[in-house]
């Protein structure tokens, strides 16, 4: 088939995700077709270096045949078989027990999902278990916060933050947002450690509202991704650590992003020393090479809501797939052997740092900041008053655009460009990378005059 047959038949009958049909309609998508390392290549033959891992999923690059082969037996093996009603299989068992290995301490129980966002949807379930099981029925309301991204069910979008989701559906009415920790854009003239108190504090100002008695828990990113991979201030969790330490309310961190490796520890709650009582984790869990999700139990929730009787009337066919567990084992072994998460907390990491930070005196980048494999531009007209193009982030999709011309996949969340390339991506790699950032940046900048 060729290109413009398929063109005319994605038109015709393919809605794809978080899109503007009517816009896609006009300007026809882009075909992948193959990919290998960290590169991907479309239709017309264009390759580019993978600066979003796919959608944040394939942490290993796209050339791990170890993978596709574990996948593969299994299906041969046995292609499904559901844990519901008294039954298991060897791979749902196995990768239960690697997870609660690389997990952090205290977490030795996984309810397995699809999707990150039937994982958010379990953590409502379990929660509101734990809460009944307790006798506190009255702790009921989940705090999360403004601009946060947890999926796109109606629970994972009631627990996101993001305005425009918000205007296309009835969220549920149990679940509330506080501020987000994003210095650049809401900090003002507070320099980012008192901004990062601030905004933990506004969790505080808000149990307090809302009466310790009634709140339930408290959902977050370790860094925000979608939202624009937003790093908080580095007086931001210890604050929230002491809020927590207050009340007795549960802190459940969605992983699905920063899990398995991205900040160059194994999990974000790592990374900031936390310690979460559920954990979502997604995407990179297998590569992206199978769908999978779950969240880990922290002992304290799993000793409740193992130790007294009555069914837990939840669950989905494909919770603890075979192949997906298969996937899963064999992508933490990969992890595990090449010593993948070692390597970006050594080198590539603090090289991605160096480099990307070069890119914050270009004259429309208003700040670059990274950590780990996550990095992120804001893009200004002016770097003093750190004003934008204009309000309709007309610079975001102009620089997204250029980025792909130079050989570049980067993500624009509004006028904010984000990148979080694969694991595997070299000191080389990144060169290009940053190489290719600074190009489209020219580009955006002369397009834009
Ligand atoms: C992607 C994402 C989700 C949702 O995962 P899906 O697999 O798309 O349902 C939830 N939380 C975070 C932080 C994510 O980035």
């Amino acid at each position: 088939m060729n290109k413009s047959q398929l063109l005319q038949q994605d038109r015709e009958h393919l809605l794809h995700p978080f899109t503007d049909f009517h816009d896609l309609g006009k300007q026809g998508t882009r075909v992948i077709t193959n990919a290998d390392g960290a590169y991907i290549t479309d239709i017309d033959g264009h390759r580019m270096l993978d600066g979003m891992s796919g959608l944040w999923c394939c942490n290993l690059g796209y050339s791990r045949t170890e993978i596709a082969d574990a996948i593969y037996e299994q299906l041969k093996t046995l292609p499904f078989y559901n844990s519901f009603f008294q039954c298991t299989t060897i791979p749902s068992i196995e990768l239960a027990d690697a997870l609660s290995e690389v997990t952090p301490e205290g977490m030795n129980n996984v309810f397995f999902t699809g999707s990150g966002s039937e994982a958010n949807d379990t953590n409502l379930r379990i929660i509101r278990r734990y809460w009944d099981l307790k006798e506190q029925p009255n702790k009921r309301i989940v705090i999360s916060r403004t601009n946060a991204y947890h999926g796109s069910t109606i629970g994972g979008a009631s627990l996101g933050g993001m305005s425009g989701m918000h205007k296309q559906f009835q969220a549920l009415d149990y679940i509330t947002h506080i501020q987000q920790p994003y210095w650049f854009g809401e900090g003002g003239d507070m320099s980012p450690e008192e901004f990062g108190v601030q905004a933990a504090r506004s969790l505080d100002e808000k149990i307090q509202e809302l009466g310790p008695d009634n709140v339930a828990a408290f959902i977050a990113e370790p860094i925000q991704g979608a939202g624009g991979v937003i790093i908080p201030p580095e007086t931001y969790w210890p604050e929230v650590k002491k809020v927590l330490a207050k009340y007795d309310i549960l802190l459940v961190m969605d992983e699905v992003i920063f899990g398995f490796g991205r900040t160059g520890e194994w999990f974000g709650s790592d990374y900031y020393g936390l310690k979460p009582d559920l954990m979502t984790f997604a995407k990179a869990v297998t590569n992206g090479y199978f769908p999978l999700g779950g969240t880990m139990v922290s002992d304290r929730v799993a000793e409740v809501i193992k130790a007294k009787g009555g069914e837990f009337t939840h669950g989905y066919t494909y919770s603890a797939h075979p192949a997906a567990c298969m996937a899963g084992l064999a992508t933490l072994n990969v992890l595990r052997n090449d010593k993948i998460i070692d390597n970006v907390r050594e080198t590539t990491g603090p090289y991605l740092a160096k480099r990307w930070a070069e890119l914050g005196d270009h004259p429309i980048v208003g700040e670059a900041r990274s950590l780990g494999m996550v990095g992120a531009l804001e893009l200004v007209k002016d770097k003093g008053s750190r004003a934008r193009f204009d309000d309709k982030c007309t610079a975001g999709g102009v620089c997204r655009d250029m980025s792909i011309k130079n050989g570049l996949v980067m993500r624009a969340t509004g006028d904010t460009m984000i990148i979080a390339p694969p694991l595997i991506i070299t000191t080389e790699q990144v060169d290009e990378l940053v190489e290719k950032a600074h190009r489209a940046l020219d580009d955006t900048a002369k397009a834009l005059a």
